[in-house]
């Protein structure tokens, strides 16, 4: 199996997945250009997609799903709350609803529970888990992880970065919560108690104002310096990895 990662961050989310029967984009959150344009530049043709499975409705995971998948005729496929929260920023698709297990071509995939301020999920697909947009590390995802080789993980802010940064307390509050989003010390966490088995990691969705590619780097280098950690890039695609399946 192959990972493309295109796009991650708070300004854009977006992963493609190819297995021998398929080709899956795991939430699209940047614009049909955009997506075809840093699928190219990786060595894929956005016309090879078909399907794409949306987390949760925010606006950085699903404003390229429309455009995408009415220019390619392909479906979505989304929990039916997830759907009812943004069908109109999706407008006319062809959407398949999921909650548990489901197939795409031959891609049995898995919705994992997460932790967010809207409905959301992570997904499995043989031995490789994404878990984004969570503000703690949920039971489900500790069990889970037992079984994989690979995650991408959520590392979206340094604590200091945001409790001395410019948003107001609200937000900085809700970031933290459980139903926010998860620090580089709780990813780091996670990987510590629960993923030291894992032969690889990735660590996505960093925010611009309260993190940087330097301090992930710092929070993952200290504990393991065998096992190779990718930082996402938020401004490019980060690359094509093989994934044990
Ligand atoms: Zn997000
Ligand atoms: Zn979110």
């Amino acid at each position: 199996m192959e990972l493309s990662i295109i796009a991650s961050g708070s300004n854009g989310n977006c992963y493609l997945l190819q297995s021998a029967g398929a080709s899956v984009l795991f939430d699209a959150g940047k614009s049909f250009s955009e997506t075809a344009r840093r699928m190219a530049a990786l060595g894929k043709d956005i016309r090879q997609v078909d399907g794409i499975v949306l987390s949760h409705a925010h606006w950085d995971h699903y404003q390229g799903i429309g455009p995408i998948a009415r220019r390619l005729h392909i479906p979505v496929y989304a929990r039916k709350e997830v759907y009812a929260a943004c069908r109109r920023g999706l407008g006319s698709i062809d959407v398949r609803h999921f909650e548990d297990e489901f197939i795409i071509g031959g891609m049995e995939i898995t919705p994992v529970e997460t932790s967010h301020d809207v409905a959301s999920c992570g997904f499995v697909v043989g031995r490789f888990g994404i878990f984004t947009d969570t503000g703690c590390v949920t039971y489900r995802m500790r069990e889970v992880v037992r079984d994989l080789d690979a995650v991408l993980l959520e590392s979206n802010y340094d604590e200091t970065m945001l409790m001395a940064g410019p948003y107001p307390v609200s937000l900085k509050e809700r970031i933290a919560s459980d139903r926010g989003h998860l620090s580089n010390d709780d990813a780091g966490d996670f990987i510590r108690r629960y993923g030291d088995h894992l032969s690889q990691v990735f660590l996505a969705h960093l925010s611009e104002t309260n993190n940087s590619a330097d301090k992930v780097r710092e929070t993952f280098e200290c504990f393991n310096e065998d096992r190779p950690y990718v930082v996402c890039s938020r401004y490019r695609q980060t690359g094509t990895f093989r994934i044990k399946e």
